[in-house]
């Protein structure tokens, strides 16, 4: 089969002859039928973030049919329609037991053995997973925990965004800050993660959803998805302008999907009383948020501000991806504007470079049904 290898950090894509593995145990074939490109693949591409191994199959947001299952698995048969989550839950450990699969306290239980055959070669040898998935070529082998049947009706492209994109943004809104009907709110980049806070915090009730951002095709977006206002960061001071939006007040809840320091810190400066700042953007390497915790001159300590992480929205993806797919059925989550464009395999790299530049919220590949 075909599929898209990284070979090396900072490399292109190479459209290579991938050899994938018949499903044993738990392992499920599935047919990709589509595959969002996200910030995260790029950040890995360029960095070798997160330590994964090279080369690699990168791509996290996967949506298919499944092809063929191996012999213990349970919760899937061929032909369900799947989404593929990037948290590999154990299913096991005091973390996952909870409901927290984000909190997994045995990463790689899912892997195969390193003495196994891989689930990935080619000429060259094994090629790694990004979290266990690997979305960019025609089939995908992975573990039936991280793998959740969805209603049929469901199409593959809107589906795979879920995976990552509305998992992270909505769960950030839904699971991390739980806002409240009245609550405020302000988003920092409006890409495709960033559009899905502010439309969770719209079903939320969120009374004022700020959108911030450096573009204005992504703050017309953001209207869109139920921003109560934008802010053009490079026209305005974002502090002053969100507090005299607010009266003064500032906002219950940042979201901050940019990992960069100056906004990480523009978003502690706009807190109102009992405010968060959630930081859910993959940060630069090095990147730090100083607080400065002194009363006389802060209103963090005095104000019982909090700075949070928020990871993969922590979600339990068993519940909230069909919660997504009957939102998005039922008319009341918008996952057509988020995919901007369908592309072929051979295109990544051009979708790449305008994921870069801003240009799209969001790019999936597709796969015709016979390939
Ligand atoms: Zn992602
Ligand atoms: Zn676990």
């Amino acid at each position: 089969m075909r599929g898209a290898v990284i070979r090396g950090v900072g490399q292109k894509f190479e459209i290579a002859e991938v050899e994938i593995a018949d499903p044993v145990g738990h392992e499920v074939l599935v047919d990709v039928r589509a595959s969002g490109l996200c910030h995260s693949d790029i950040y890995v591409q360029q960095t070798g973030g997160m330590g994964f191994s090279m080369p690699i199959m990168l791509g996290h947001e996967v949506a298919g049919v499944v092809a063929a299952v191996g012999p213990s698995v349970s919760r899937l048969k061929v032909g369900d329609h799947v989404v593929g989550a990037a948290l590999q839950p154990c299913g096991q450990c005091s973390g996952c037991l909870r409901g927290k699969l984000w909190a997994c306290r045995n990463p790689g239980a899912l892997d195969r053995e390193p003495a196994d055959a891989p689930r990935l070669r080619d000429d060259h040898g094994p090629i790694a997973q990004l979290q266990g998935l690997g979305g960019f070529a025609e089939q995908a082998l992975i573990h039936e925990n991280q793998l959740v049947a969805i209603n049929p009706a469901m199409p593959f492209e809107q589906a795979s965004v879920i995976g990552c994109a509305v998992a992270t943004g909505g769960g950030a809104v839904f699971n991390v800050a739980k806002v409240q009907p009245g609550d405020t709110v302000a988003v920092f980049g409006c890409g495709g993660v960033g559009l899905n806070a502010i439309q969770a915090a719209a079903l939320a009730g969120a009374t004022r959803i700020i959108g911030i951002d450096i573009q204005a095709d992504k703050l017309n977006l953001a209207k869109r998805f139920g921003a109560t206002d934008v802010v053009d960061s490079t026209a305005t001071d974002v502090v002053e302008t969100v507090r005299e939006l607010t009266g003064g007040a500032g906002v219950e809840h940042a979201f901050v999907m940019v990992g960069v320091t100056a906004v990480a810190d523009a978003a502690v400066q706009i807190l109102d009383f009992d405010g968060t700042v959630y930081l859910v953007g993959a940060s630069g390497t090095g990147a730090e948020l100083p607080l400065r915790i002194s009363p006389t001159d802060t209103t963090f300590l005095p104000h019982q501000h909090g700075v949070r992480g928020s990871w993969l929205g922590s979600s339990n993806f068993y519940h909230d991806i069909p919660m997504y797919v009957e939102l998005y059925l039922a008319g009341r989550l918008n996952l057509d504007d988020l995919v901007s464009q369908t592309i072929s395999l051979d295109e990544i790299n051009e979708a790449c470079e305008a994921l870069e530049r801003g240009d799209i919220a969001r790019s999936v590949i597709v796969f015709p049904a016979d390939s």
